[in-house]
């Protein structure tokens, strides 16, 4: 959840695709130098197959290798989470519980939510994107203020709070006090979001992951994350689902 290195994204091959089920996965092969045999990952946040491929293997070799474990990646797609596209009477997780998303076109343009309902009129087509903009900037409402009241609580100077969609990582703190979130986090009980705005906040103090990062996280937190960590641990592949077509 820390970031201090970016690396550069290694380069694609090519991109074939593999069809289990009636999911089509997109299959990406990696070329890397530094690779000593062909590996296998199947990534159930972004429901893509990899491939890395050590020097001089060919695109022949890769398909053979994955036609070969196909078995084993038919077990690990099965328990892929379903993607949840945001489409008119769509039920989506919201902040613990439910959100419908109740979509007319006689209801006014825009979106306003009514407890466990969004009132979303306009046209269908941009709903989806509208839904999403609506997510993010209730997640930004969210973290923003929880942010700044807990690193004020420790006296550190916190320059930006933003929502992203990164794929890796729920929340990360740049040395120049930008902390940022994946808005999926407002998908998520109110508890887990906490933690991991602690565990950012903790960084401002510690970039790193040393003991006394953990017990300042927790102090922020007001108690150990174990509990919400294994909530992402399990849950959290499936937030990555919700808003997607496919
Ligand atoms: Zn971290």
């Amino acid at each position: 959840m820390l970031s201090l290195f970016r690396r550069a994204a290694p380069p694609a091959v090519s991109a074939p695709t593999l069809t289990i089920g009636d999911r089509v996965v997109p299959v990406e092969l990696i070329a890397n130098s530094r690779a000593s045999r062909m590996t296998l990952r199947a990534d159930p946040v972004r429901g893509a197959v990899r491939v890395t491929l050590p020097p001089r293997s060919s695109r022949r070799t890769a398909l053979a290798f994955i036609e070969a474990h196909r078995g084993w990646i038919a077990a690990r797609v099965a328990d892929w989470p379903e993607a949840a596209p945001f489409l008119p009477g769509a039920v989506i997780p919201f902040d613990g519980g439910k959100l419908h998303l109740d979509w007319s076109a006689a209801n006014p343009r825009g979106i306003v939510r009514r407890e466990d309902r969004l009132i979303i009129g306009g046209e269908a087509a941009t709903l989806s994107g509208r839904v999403t903009r609506w997510l993010r900037a209730a997640a930004l409402a969210d973290v923003e203020p929880a942010t700044r009241a807990l690193a004020a609580r420790i006296e550190r100077r916190v320059a930006k709070v933003a929502v992203r969609d990164p794929v890796g990582r729920w929340g990360s703190c740049s040395s120049s006090g930008t902390v940022s979130y994946s808005w999926r986090l407002i998908l998520a009980p109110p508890a887990v979001r906490f933690s991991v705005v602690a565990h950012e906040v903790a960084h401002l103090v510690h970039p790193n992951h040393g003991k006394d990062f953990w017990a300042l996280a927790a102090e922020l937190n007001g108690g150990d994350p174990a509990t919400q960590r294994g909530w992402l641990r399990q849950h959290g592949a499936s937030l990555h689902w919700v808003g997607r077509a496919t």
